[in-house]
């Protein structure tokens, strides 16, 4: 039988914990399913195992993730695997407002599920500032313990928030790393991340291909590509690796081919140059210059008194034209109810005197209503 060539996947230290974790990391929240919608935990093994024998070794889940199966089926992949060569990342969702002891319940049944006597990070889940403000001292006092007793070796946060909210996670000090997302259109993380490396934390990256839009191969987005790179899931992920501040890209991976391009993308150049990028940047300029709709997303012209949802709209209308995929950007904003579109707008005009950019919104919204709704 012919021996399929293993390309190398590279290790880089995660931040000041002196793990070594590989650049591509085994997102474990859209695994095989089966019919039923159940987790198929054979192809899932299969499929985890394939990819840790092409050299990733962190893998990161939840017990959110796929109805709670998601902890059980890494569990089930990586029997047989020694422990020590893994990296282990799940997560507590501290906003449930758990008590103590069903903090202590989960991490007992995350580590149940996932085989191990130990967890390498974990993580509070989605952290905002009002939960930080709330939760965080338990999250701490069951953690300490936790890392005491050796069940867990570091802990960190995953974040949505506004970047200057996640600044001051990250220098409360009590954080090893975070998980974050950082992508070609979402790029608002950029000094956060700076900041991270600053002070030695591991820096994950979720959704570098943005939940899948940069992964359509729509024609301006194909427009975008560099000589050489022949899919813009590639272009994606590359682009996210090219800051050197950025450790892990976690891909969640759902088949074998997946598996295959990801390690094949990341072992063949592990970033783009500094030209491509250069390139790149031009191009995305000419474009938001075309689209002429400077929106910051500030939200100072909210609330709308109709619950038209500005900002996002403004955005889905700049991700379609600058990067080339209308289809993709309809779809999330067809998401929107009915009275948040661009077509409950009524022309009152109250938002645009807040707008620092001076943007001209009922105007716009016309547009964008025949753009996305016709
Ligand atoms: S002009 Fe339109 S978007 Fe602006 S506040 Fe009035 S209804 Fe809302
Ligand atoms: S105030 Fe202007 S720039 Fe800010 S989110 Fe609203 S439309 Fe965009």
């Amino acid at each position: 039988m012919k021996q399929e060539k293993i390309p190398a996947l590279s290790r880089i230290f995660f931040g000041e914990t002196g793990c070594l974790v590989s650049r591509l990391g085994f997102g474990a929240m859209r695994l095989p399913t089966k019919k039923d919608g159940h987790v198929d935990f054979d192809r899932a093994a299969h499929l985890i195992q394939y990819a840790l024998r092409r050299g990733v070794n962190f893998i990161d889940t939840h017990h959110f993730y796929h109805n709670g199966e998601s902890e059980e089926a890494v569990g089930l992949a990586i029997k047989g695997f020694p422990r020590e060569k893994l990296i282990l990342q799940t997560k507590i969702g501290m906003y449930n407002d758990y008590t103590e002891k069903q903090c202590w319940q989960l991490l007992e049944k995350a580590l149940k599920k996932l085989g191990t006597s130990y967890i390498d990070f974990y993580l509070t889940h989605s952290l905002s500032w009002q939960h930080y403000l709330r939760f965080n001292r338990l999250f701490l006092k069951v953690t300490e313990k936790a890392m005491a007793k050796g069940l867990i070796k570091y802990r960190g946060f995953s974040s949505h928030d506004k970047p200057e909210n996640v600044k001051r996670f990250i220098r409360s000090g009590h954080f090893s790393t975070m998980t974050i997302q950082y992508n070609l259109i979402n790029q608002e993380y950029r000094e956060t991340i700076d900041l991270a490396q600053e002070k030695g934390l591991g820096v994950v990256v979720m959704g570098p291909v943005a939940g899948g839009m940069l992964g359509s191969v729509e024609p301006g987005l194909l427009r975008l590509l560099p000589e050489g790179i022949s899919h813009p899931a590639s272009l994606a992920l590359r682009f996210v690796l090219s800051n050197p501040h950025v450790h892990v890209a976690l891909s969640g991976m759902s088949t074998i081919s997946q598996v295959r391009e990801n390690v094949a993308t990341i072992s063949s150049n592990q970033g783009l140059s500094p030209q491509e990028i250069h390139q790149l940047q031009i191009l995305l300029e000419r474009r938001k210059k075309l689209v002429n709709l400077p929106c910051t997303g500030c939200g100072y012209c909210l609330p709308c008194p109709h619950k038209v949802k500005i900002p996002f709209i403004f955005r889905q209308y700049n991700i379609a034209r600058v990067f080339g995929i209308p289809e993709r950007a309809r779809k999330t904003y067809l998401r929107l109810q009915l009275e948040e579109r661009a077509s409950a707008c009524t022309g009152c005009r109250r938002c645009e005197k807040k707008c620092p950019q001076k943007i001209r919104i009922p105007e716009r919204m016309k547009e964008i209503r025949s753009y996305f709704e016709s």
